[in-house]
């Protein structure tokens, strides 16, 4: 019996450029694979979980990094793209390619089996998105300087619960770390200000995507 090509749902592909992480405005091909393990409050990206996504081969998922420049970095989004199995063979090609491999995750996944070369991007998820139980703290000692990790705050009361889970992080976390704000609840500023008084080594991040392109909901 002929076995079937790997495959993976995948709700939308595009070149744009990144909004968020230290590669904010960097040119970037997104992989935006379908399905989501969490519900966070504050989600913009609802699609990736409320529709099914399309399924295509690895294959072609390659070929079409492969058709772009070899410096243009691919990432791998979501959703959650660790809940798919076909996503390490898609991390694997990318970099068989010579590609810079990005992994936006939720923090919620086991990240041991998630290639060295791969930087990945993950959120620790703060009470404000309901989300915080679902955090696998294993996954902090996985990373390693090159990856980033990123707090979404919905609020004052966050911003302190990411400031104490940062003091109390042992070793701490030797890599990137930013601080984004949503902006319906929590003005920029406010935000800025508190890493001010607080001399917190960490980034405020501002979602460059949207504002660059405020009413877009996909594809950026
Ligand atoms: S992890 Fe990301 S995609 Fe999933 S619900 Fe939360 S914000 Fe949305």
């Amino acid at each position: 019996m002929k076995s079937e090509a790997p495959a993976l749902l995948v709700t939308e592909t595009f070149y744009s450029l990144q909004g968020e992480s230290s590669w904010a405005g960097h040119p970037c091909f997104f992989i935006r694979l379908a399905g989501c393990n969490l519900r966070c409050a504050y989600c913009d990206a609802r699609y990736t979980y409320e529709e099914p996504g399309v399924s295509r081969p690895l294959a072609e998922l390659l070929a079409e990094a492969a058709a772009l420049p070899s410096s243009i970095p691919v990432e791998i989004t979501g959703g959650e793209p660790l809940l798919q199995g076909n996503v390490y063979p898609l991390m694997n090609g990318l970099l068989e390619q010579g590609r810079t491999v990005l992994l936006e995750t939720n923090g919620s996944l086991s990240l041991a089996r998630v290639p060295a070369e791969v930087i990945c991007v993950m959120d620790v998820k703060c009470p404000g998105s309901g989300m915080a139980d679902h955090f696998d703290p294993a996954n902090l000692g996985r990373l390693t300087p090159r990856d980033e990790i990123k707090f979404v705050l919905s609020n004052r009361a966050d911003y302190e619960w990411a400031r104490d889970f940062l003091r109390q992080s042992q070793p701490p976390f030797g890599g990137l770390i930013h601080f984004s704000p949503v902006i319906a609840t929590l003005p920029p500023a406010d935000l800025a200000a508190w890493i001010i008084a607080d001399r917190l080594p960490i980034r405020l991040q501002l979602q460059l995507h949207t504002l660059l392109w405020p009413d877009r909901r996909r594809g950026c």
